[in-house]
């Protein structure tokens, strides 16, 4: 068993590492968040240095990489900003991975170099106000209409649809059989006529934000879907395989984050007469989020190689989405107790961390959804 990462893939850290520290540093992150602006210079740096190439095969202007490598991307930006590894995450899994697995070659051709160029960001709609964690339960129609289909319904918490040129959007194609059949993927246009996007409010993720999408009559073409028509389902859970390893390693980068501020702040603050760290409460957390911590990424790049061993299973990316979330949210709620009432202003960053994280253990399948999966797993 050999833990150690290629000299390339350190390579890869050390680039991105000084390319973020300049293209997204801590107050650019913090004043995306305060203006509710999509980190869009940071975006386009990675994309001028070629990153969104990473995972793209080298005929369609990519590099290739293999999951090891994303997960390295992937935690470098939730380092930088955590925002940031979410709107590449979803361009990668919604317009690279997909297109890559499910996509014709006129699609392939179309899309895949115009992702690796970093041109287009793409967002990904299958929430629906009434199927959130019963995503299945969908009923978003597309309809066969004039040579194409007619998309009616609605969506919500489809983030970053007013940021995204391409969304992949999860549809009903028939009501026949049971619900997870008859669902059809379609990459669709962000700007088509009959497409109403309206902003949330949300407590955080404020950067690039979600929104509720309502779909009237969208004509959409033939070219559209992505994959079999009514057989939707299957790729979708293998979206969603590829997301848990993205997001999990985002949410990894940005805990570590909240874990530096925190111990860094912990060394200087002084209180009767000595530094807050010196107190064997503050050093406890300290030494549970880095272990925590430690967890976290060892299952990251366990799972990761897993998935390019072809060995993964749906157990890993549970187990590996649930711990991940719950602690990028333990780190930040000790994070935000260790500065004190520093921890609850907004001037310092620990308030955040501690916003962003809430929605780690809720977002793209909840906590007590991915219990389920690791439960059903054991024969409960
Ligand atoms: C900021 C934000 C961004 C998001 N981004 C996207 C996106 O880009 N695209 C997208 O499609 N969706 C997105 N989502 C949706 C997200 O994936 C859903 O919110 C999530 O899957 C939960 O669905 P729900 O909110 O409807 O909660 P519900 O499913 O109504 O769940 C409510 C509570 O009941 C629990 N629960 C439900 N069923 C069970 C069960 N069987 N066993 C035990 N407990 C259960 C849940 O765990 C939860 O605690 C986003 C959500 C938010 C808040």
């Amino acid at each position: 068993m050999d833990y150690s990462f290629t000299p390339e893939q350190e390579q890869i850290r050390e680039h991105l590492r000084a390319l973020l520290s300049k293209a997204c540093p801590p107050e650019y992150a913090a004043k995306c968040d305060e203006d509710a602006r999509p980190p869009r210079e940071a975006y386009d740096a990675l994309a001028k240095n070629g990153w969104f190439g990473l995972i793209v095969p080298p005929e369609y202007g990519g590099t290739g990489g293999n999951a090891i490598d994303l997960a390295i991307l992937l935690e470098e930006c939730g380092y930088a900003f955590e925002e940031l590894g979410m709107w590449v995450f979803r361009t990668l899994t919604y317009g690279g991975y997909a297109v890559m697995r499910d996509g014709t070659p006129e699609q392939k051709q179309a899309i895949l170099p115009r992702v690796a160029k970093g041109e287009i960001a793409v967002c990904f709609g299958i929430t629906e106000p009434h199927s959130g964690s019963d995503a299945a339960a969908l009923t978003t129609k597309a309809t066969e209409h004039e040579g194409g289909y007619l998309i009616n319904g609605q969506k919500v918490f489809t983030s970053g649809m007013d940021c995204s040129e391409l969304c992949l959007l999860i549809a009903r194609t028939s009501s026949a059989g049971k619900k997870h059949e008859g669902i059809t993927n379609f990459l669709i246009d962000t700007t088509l006529p009959g497409i109403d996007i309206k902003k949330i409010k949300t407590l955080g993720q404020r950067a690039i934000g979600t929104t509720q999408v309502f779909y009237n009559d969208v004509q959409v073409p033939k070219s559209a879907v992505l994959g079999k028509v009514g057989e939707g389902w299957r790729s979708v859970d293998a979206y969603i395989w590829y997301e848990r390893l993205c997001l999990s390693a985002a949410r990894t980068g940005a805990a570590t984050a909240a874990f530096e501020y925190a111990l860094n702040y912990a060394k200087t603050r002084k209180q009767f007469g000595k530094t807050i760290g010196e107190f064997q409460a503050i050093s406890h957390k300290l030494a549970d989020m880095k272990m925590m911590l430690d967890i976290s990424r060892t299952m990251v790049y366990r799972f990761a190689w897993l998935m390019d061993q072809g060995k993964a299973t749906r157990h890993d990316a549970a187990v590996v989405k649930l711990h991940t979330g719950e602690t990028y949210k333990a780190v930040s709620d000790m994070g935000l107790q260790i500065l004190g009432g520093y921890g609850y202003c907004m001037e310092y960053p620990m308030q955040r961390f501690f916003r962003d994280s809430r929605l780690a253990t809720i977002g793209a399948g909840t906590s007590e959804i991915q219990r389920n999966i690791i439960a059903r797993g054991l024969g409960l």
